[in-house]
């Protein structure tokens, strides 16, 4: 534990007490998380990209693409139907098969966050469409390629990606997937404009701009599921400890830059072209 640390864990049990409260915080990244793969990326977008996804976002004054990041977590209080249709978007189940990618068995009808991905990424590149529906689906890819790099999104399906793996953090009961989303992003206390500094100071993640990585939100979704399958990423006795947070929250850190360039990549190629 560093000196930071040291002088921030006393804020840490609140921060954890109030989070527990937030709204679709068990959905995904915490709304920070979502956010700063947004800021990644938005420094990344060649000009003719910025150029379209400002066009798009202008029929919402003050959207940027970071503001509308956590959008898709929030729809089933906003809009029940929508967010009932896109409840099972946010994820892909599949390291009980080795996270070996199967349309089939882990996406049918395309009802996990690989489908809807690549619909909402074809639909955003259509502009035939018209801009509302558009804007919707850049909404979904901001959010929706954030939740492919969370690990405990492409992880087990027996216990609902560590929703149901109850556990000891700071003295208070809470679960694996919490954790990961956001519990343990608090100890740092970092506004968005901190964070994005410290992950634009990480070492630049290899491969995203390999063509077939690009294309091809599955193998994202292996990698991601790769994590969740590493040996002790489920804490010993259910209990989350300094030793587990300094070799974990560097790899969820480096899964935020890493989601933030492969979005630029993403939206970069679904753009480019009028
Ligand atoms: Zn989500």
């Amino acid at each position: 534990m560093n000196k930071l640390h040291r002088l921030l864990m006393p804020a840490l049990g609140i921060a954890i007490a109030v989070s527990a409260t937030l709204p679709g915080q068990a959905l995904a990244w915490g709304a920070q998380g979502h956010r700063l793969v947004a800021r990644v990326a938005e420094t990344r977008l060649d000009p003719q990209a910025k150029a379209e996804i400002d066009r798009l976002l202008a029929s919402e004054p003050g959207a940027s693409l970071s503001s509308i990041a956590p959008w898709a977590d929030q729809l089933r209080a906003n809009d029940p139907d929508l967010g009932k249709k896109s409840a099972g978007w946010h994820y892909v189940n599949m390291a009980e098969d080795g996270c070996n990618f199967s349309p089939t068995k882990h996406c049918r009808n395309g009802n996990c966050v690989v489908g809807a991905l690549q619909q909402q990424s074809e639909i955003l590149a259509n502009r035939q469409l018209g801009d509302a529906e558009r804007l919707q689906a850049l909404k979904f890819v901001v959010h929706l390629v954030g939740d492919l790099h969370q690990p405990l999104h492409a992880g087990y399906g027996h216990d609902r990606g560590g929703n149901n793996y109850q556990l000891q953090f700071n003295g208070r009961g809470t679960n694996l997937h919490s954790v990961w989303d956001s519990g343990m992003f608090y100890p740092l206390q970092l506004n968005d404009d901190q964070f994005l500094q410290r992950l634009q100071a990480l070492p630049a993640p290899s491969g995203v701009h390999a063509p077939d990585l690009q294309r091809d939100p599955a193998l994202w979704a292996e990698q991601t599921c790769r994590i969740a399958t590493r040996k002790g990423l489920y804490p010993d006795g259910h209990k989350i400890d300094e030793r587990y947070t300094a070799v974990w929250e560097p790899v969820a850190e480096a899964q935020l830059r890493l989601g933030g360039e492969q979005l630029a990549a993403l939206l970069n190629r679904l753009l480019d072209t009028p």
